[in-house]
């Protein structure tokens, strides 16, 4: 083929935008996607290319006939066109990893979320009365059912439902923690911040280890307006401890006039012992206990979307929904439906191993785990070949989410060292990266010197072995 016309009067050889629009395979394209969308891809195209003139790395010419071109800019529009949050393969052995967006619906709950989402709904709408009505009472019954609680109100996160608890019933005054329980949860949520934020002065007793029901009794002034409880969700202190429990700690707040709030951050809504798992504290213990106020995420063990329950007293909850701030944090439409399907599978709590995917996977038998992993450990050696050692072997999953940070569960996974001499830590990274750049990226971890693939959470074996023939194994 020979140069674009142009490229006689172009030092630098560049077809113009209009004639590559001009090309009959970019009709085809713009029919697609539209004239403005692929102009503008190709106008990025050429201005790629004048700056690797400028910088002295011109594509060759065979780059800009224009089969090649049609080919390039058909390929940046793919990218473009699809949508940027895409499947990955968590094999990370997490199974509420929030990087990689903690719980998976159930059926049931994404396919109610993408219903309302299309649809006009009753979400602020009493069709009873046609007056005017209020989101949270679409699934305000089921969650005191489920929970015991008198009311409940839904926000954006477990951060949205702690910061709105404490602007409502406690800013411009103080709030009493224990030191023991001033967590970061990660990002910038830190309980200090988050006290400040909500307008709330800290006040802070006891020590890092150790915190008595005197400290908290000693700490209550006139300007007192909350005690909270934080869950020490993702780490413990171990050794030469003491806390207050709930119970004690509602009454000394009772006996003091004063509300008491639990943050507890996953919370569960059944005891996780009954499925062999370690036990997580439960939100109807909590409330149970006498607490006031329970917060708790809504993607964490729940199993269901992203949103932050507050539970508790009637009156205080009606304090915490007028609060400014609510209309700032509430969840949409979307949300709501899927929370709600995900909360009616906890009305049959024997069956919930199987109906609710996070429990599926945290129950997953040991056997099944295995058989995933003889599935994949042969195609995966051949797509490695002789440059890496792959064994099937014991290793742990975590639950995640800042839930029982030191309990694992056992699982089986595929352990991938490199055989090089030297660099290896170099080689097993590279390995890591060309698995991410698969069309379904595949998320393991690196440990003691191997790239773990923890097969807990693989179901689609199939999908995971067919992409593995592209990968771009390092050099
Ligand atoms: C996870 C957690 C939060 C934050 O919840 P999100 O739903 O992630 O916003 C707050 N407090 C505790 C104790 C937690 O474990």
């Amino acid at each position: 083929m020979s140069p674009p016309e142009d490229a006689r009067s172009d030092p630098i050889a560049l077809p113009s935008v209009d004639r590559v629009l001009r090309i009959p395979g970019i009709a085809a394209l713009i029919d697609r996607h539209g004239h403005a969308f692929v102009a503008s891809e190709v106008r990025r195209l050429l201005a790629d290319w004048r700056r690797a003139f400028v910088e002295h790395k011109p594509p060759p010419m065979s780059e800009r006939e224009d089969a090649a071109i049609v080919r390039c800019i058909a390929s940046s529009i793919a990218t473009r066109a699809s949508p940027s949050l895409r499947p990955v393969f968590n094999l990370t052995g997490t199974v509420l990893h929030t990087n990689l967006g903690r719980a998976l619906l159930c059926d049931a709950a994404a396919e109610e979320a993408a219903k309302v989402g299309r649809l006009p709904v009753n979400l602020e709408f009493d069709v009873v009365s046609g007056e005017r009505g209020d989101r949270d009472s679409l699934i305000e019954a089921l969650v005191c059912e489920l929970t015991g609680a008198e009311a409940a109100t839904i926000v954006n996160n477990n951060a949205a439902a702690v910061l709105l608890t404490i602007s409502a019933l406690g800013a411009r005054r103080e709030v009493v923690i224990s030191r023991g329980e001033l967590v970061e949860i990660g990002g910038a949520f830190r309980m200090p911040d988050v006290m400040r934020c909500a307008g709330a002065k800290m006040v802070e007793v006891g020590t890092t280890n150790r915190t008595h029901p005197a400290d908290y009794r000693g700490a209550i002034t006139r300007r007192t307006a909350l005690i909270l409880k934080v869950h020490t969700s993702n780490y413990v202190v171990q050794g030469f401890t003491a806390a207050v429990g709930e119970a004690e700690l509602a009454t000394i707040a009772h006996d003091a006039g004063l509300p008491f709030a639990i943050d507890l951050g996953s919370g569960s809504l059944v005891d996780l012992s009954r499925f062999r798992l370690p036990r997580e504290p439960l939100v109807q213990d909590a409330l149970a206990s006498g607490a006031d106020i329970v917060t708790f995420s809504g993607d964490k063990l729940l199993g269901g979307p992203q949103a932050g329950l507050i539970v508790g007293k009637r009156e205080l909850v009606a304090r915490i929904r007028k609060h400014p701030l609510k209309r700032a944090l509430r969840v949409s439409k979307l949300t709501l439906a899927a929370l709600e399907r995900t909360l009616a599978l906890y009305r049959d709590p024997e069956r919930l191993a199987h109906t609710l995917p996070t429990l599926r996977f945290l129950t997953r038998p040991a056997a099944d785990i295995s058989a995933a992993a003889e599935r994949t450990v042969d195609p995966l050696r051949k797509a490695l070949g002789d440059s890496f050692e792959v064994a099937v072997g014991p290793v742990a999953s975590q639950i995640g989410s800042g839930a029982l940070p030191v309990e694992s569960i056992p699982s089986t996974g595929i352990r991938i060292r490199s055989r090089r001499a030297k660099a290896t830590g170099r080689h097993l990274n590279a390995l890591a990266s060309a698995l991410r750049e698969l069309p379904i990226p595949v998320v393991g971890r690196i440990e003691d010197s191997a790239l773990v693939l923890d097969l807990r959470m693989l179901d689609d074996v199939a999908a995971f072995v067919a992409q593995l023939d592209r990968l771009d194994l390092p050099q």
